[in-house]
């Protein structure tokens, strides 16, 4: 079968014939519907080196953390699942027996550091490919939900939805004000999912103009960088700043400029990783306001992901690519070319 192998640190992907896979026991093998291109991708075949990464991320293998497919065959000890059935994967695969993977958060396994591999497309086989091979208890139930346009959900969608559940506390209460930064594959969705959940005035910003057109028309007030952009969102909040920020950039100047712009008692997501710094100090700080980080979501996250979108309250801005061009995606993301979440449909 054709897949999109990452096959050497600091090396672009290459598009190649491998062989199909077998589902092992408890696992089921999917004929992949969809396969979005994260940029994460981009920066663990890019920019991380075998030195300082995760030895879970070493290559060689499949890429594509992002996946939907229809069930083909299942593996030894797999019941309940029906051929021809649409799945969305869920990504993250801890041991599934510690306390953390008994709640769904295979992102926080507490023996992760003992795990061959992080998730599906990274580390072990994923869905840049024809088939992908995973886990039965990773699979999310799509009904007759168009599988190929979900496919950015399991990530583009998982994890900004993971980051404001956390901060809902912030923008609940009438009146408040969530900051969105980086409008690309998740910054979107993200748009969408606080437009959906809170009541909260949301305010975007992205260094392409045009995407800060899609933001608009998914209900962002927006705001164009510049020198006195921190005092434009300011000025929107009536000077008090935003109760929740969320930066899917994740360099020094954004975690800045959200920063610059929060309230007091407020939270800070930085969700892109850029590996950005920032000093703290006690007197610029407002007061009770948090900064924090995340990964990805859990399973009953991506349930619930998955029923916002049967509901018509996210719909992913797709760019759909055939296998043939798969890797034109990854050369469109890292250009940012895209105009939405690039999906490899093999
Ligand atoms: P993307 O390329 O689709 O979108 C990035 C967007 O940021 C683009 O629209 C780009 O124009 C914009 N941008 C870049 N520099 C900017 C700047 N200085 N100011 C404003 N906007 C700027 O990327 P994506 O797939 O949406 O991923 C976003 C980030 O989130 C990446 O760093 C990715 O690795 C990370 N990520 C993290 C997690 C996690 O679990 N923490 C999960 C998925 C992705
Ligand atoms: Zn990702
Ligand atoms: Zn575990």
């Amino acid at each position: 079968m054709r897949a999109v192998v990452f096959e050497a640190w600091k090396t672009f992907p290459t598009l190649k014939d491998i062989e199909k896979p077998t589902p092992g026991p408890g696992e089921v093998l999917l004929k992949v519907a969809g396969a979005g291109a994260c940029h994460s991708d981009v920066a663990v075949y890019k920019d991380f080196e075998a030195a300082t990464a995760p030895p879970q991320l070493a290559p060689s293998y499949v890429l594509g953390h992002e996946n939907s497919g229809w069930a083909e065959e299942l593996g030894a000890g797999v019941e309940g699942i029906a051929l021809g059935d649409a799945f969305l994967v869920y990504g993250p695969i801890g041991c599934g027996h510690c306390v953390a993977c008994s709640r769904g958060e295979d992102t926080y396994c507490t023996n992760a550091a003992t795990m061959p591999y992080m998730a599906s497309g990274l580390g072990r086989d994923g869905g840049m490919a024809e088939y992908i091979v995973v886990p039965a208890r990773n699979l999310v139930p799509l009904g007759d939900a168009d599988p190929i346009k979900a496919a950015p959900l399991s990530d583009a969608g998982l994890t900004p939805y993971h980051a404001i559940k956390n901060s809902l506390p912030n923008l609940t209460g009438g009146g408040k004000f969530a900051l969105v930064v980086g409008l690309g594959g998740l910054g979107q969705i993200a748009v969408q999912i606080l437009t959906a959940l809170t009541g909260a005035t949301v305010i975007a910003t992205d260094s392409k103009a045009d995407a800060m057109t899609r933001a608009q028309a998914n209900g962002a007030i927006t705001v164009p960088s510049g020198p006195d952009q921190a005092a434009q969102i300011r000025e929107i909040t009536g000077g008090r700043g935003v109760d929740a920020a969320f930066d899917f950039v994740g360099i020094a100047p954004t975690i800045a400029l959200a920063s610059a712009v929060m309230a007091t008692k407020s939270r800070l997501t930085v969700v892109g990783i850029a590996g950005g710094k920032y000093e703290w100090s006690f007197f610029t700080t407002p007061y009770e306001s948090t900064l924090t980080n995340t990964y990805w979501g859990t399973i009953e996250d991506l349930y619930e992901v998955v029923a916002m979108y049967k509901a018509g309250q996210i719909t992913p801005d797709v760019e759909l690519f055939a296998m043939e061009d798969a890797l034109e995606a990854y050369r469109k993301l890292e250009a940012g070319e895209l105009t939405g979440r690039a999906v490899v449909v093999p």
